[in-house]
């Protein structure tokens, strides 16, 4: 029987709690020597106690002749300091609990959000203690390639993990899992470069793909990207119809294990044109696009290896002199005609540009010229790379 558990007098609790609201929190903390709880605490009249302390301070009053309680003796959680007072018949909540985050919180860092919260401050993904709900982190400066976050169609969430094969049992990967097959809603928290870490929406998962990838060095693997839709509100009554029919669908084309040669090898552009053309036009006749993130993911790929990490503008003044993160070309995967005025998730109505290329044909005076030459070079650029495979 460790110490902590011969504590079980209500009373001794009662009279800690009193000094506490008499000393304020710093003052306790200071006369017991704790430093300020992180996940347990005790509720009572709105306010939050930190359970070490508490628990110190009542054993003091229950054995006064015994050897204090010392931080080092046992732990705050479940184990330790708020078993007990559960087991004495007292309100013990996370911070999370207490107040999950709202949106438009923002924290200075990862480290700073762990101090009010406590959990895991590194993972991408991950759930807060005491509160179910999934929460994934992106950061423009990270590790990753992310899409940039938009509150208006679906956008690519890259899984967890950065070494090694993917796994959907990995624990974050598992958590997302887990909010897409129950249809969660998830806290999507943004850091955009040199800024701090916001909630900035609500996201659902609406399915995942397979996709072929590269490790932290540069060499193929497999990688889960999960596709996440900004949704007005964590009930699901207040998501558009559009968003619910996509999850239906996506559920029926999800597969669980990575198939399909790309786990050993780099598919070639044949192949990958193969498979987009197998999944279907990617259209429906109803009014909402139907969204077929496998479909996407290999034309999207097929089209960086046909371009043979050069921009395929023939207008082009330069590529970056940089890599991006991944040791790769910087290059943009462009619609020639936009997905949304109807134009093909397919190789040949796609490009990969520059970042100036594609700022001079989507934001330039020349829109038409851009697009009827670049439509031209999709196909003959299609043309060779099938002729070389
Ligand atoms: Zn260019």
């Amino acid at each position: 029987m460790t110490r902590l558990s011969l504590l079980n007098d209500v009373r001794a609790v009662v009279g800690a709690i009193e000094e506490f609201a008499e000393l304020g929190r710093e003052g306790f903390l200071q006369r017991y020597g704790f430093a300020p709880s992180r996940e347990y605490f005790l509720r009572v009249d709105g306010a939050l106690i930190d359970t070490k302390p508490l628990v110190a301070a009542a054993y003091r009053r229950q054995f006064p002749d015994h050897r204090d309680l010392l931080p080092a003796d046992f732990s705050g959680g479940v184990d330790g300091a708020a078993k007990v007072l559960r087991r004495l018949g007292f309100e013990v909540v996370t911070r999370a609990q207490a107040r999950p985050p709202v949106l438009g919180d923002s924290y200075a860092s990862r480290t700073s959000l762990y101090e009010q919260y406590g959990g895991d401050k590194v993972a991408g993904i991950v759930t807060l203690p005491g509160d179910s709900t999934v929460n994934v982190f992106s950061d423009a400066d990270g590790p990753y390639d992310d899409d940039p976050p938009t509150l208006v169609a679906p956008f690519g969430y890259r899984g967890e993990g950065l070494s090694g094969p993917q796994e959907l049992t990995q624990r974050g990967n598992a958590h997302l899992e887990r909010a897409r097959t129950a249809r969660e809603p998830v806290r999507f928290w943004y850091r955009p470069v040199g800024g701090t870490f916001s909630f900035l929406t609500w996201c659902v998962v609406l399915g995942r793909t397979w996709i072929d990838g590269r490790d932290a060095k540069g060499r193929p693997r497999v990688e889960l990207e999960w596709m996440l839709e900004a949704v007005p509100g964590p009930a699901s009554e207040q998501w558009p119809a559009a968003i619910v029919n996509v999850i239906d669908e996506a559920d029926a084309t999800t597969e669980n294990h990575p198939s399909g040669p790309e786990a050993a090898r780099e598919p070639t552009y044949a192949e990958l044109l193969a498979r987009v053309e197998a999944r279907g036009q990617g259209r429906s006749g109803s009014r909402a696009p139907r969204v077929d993130y496998a479909r996407s993911a290999a034309a999207r790929r097929a089209v960086l290896i046909r371009s043979g990490g050069q921009c395929e503008s023939a207008r082009c003044t330069g590529m970056p002199g940089e890599p991006n993160r991944q040791g790769e070309p910087i290059l943009d995967v462009d619609h020639i005609r936009d997905l949304a005025r109807g134009g093909a998730d397919h190789p040949l109505n796609m490009v990969a540009l520059c970042p100036n290329c594609h700022a001079s044909k989507t934001r330039g005076a020349f829109a038409l010229r851009w697009r009827s030459e670049l439509a031209r070079v999709a196909a003959a650029a299609n043309a060779r790379a099938l002729d070389r495979t």
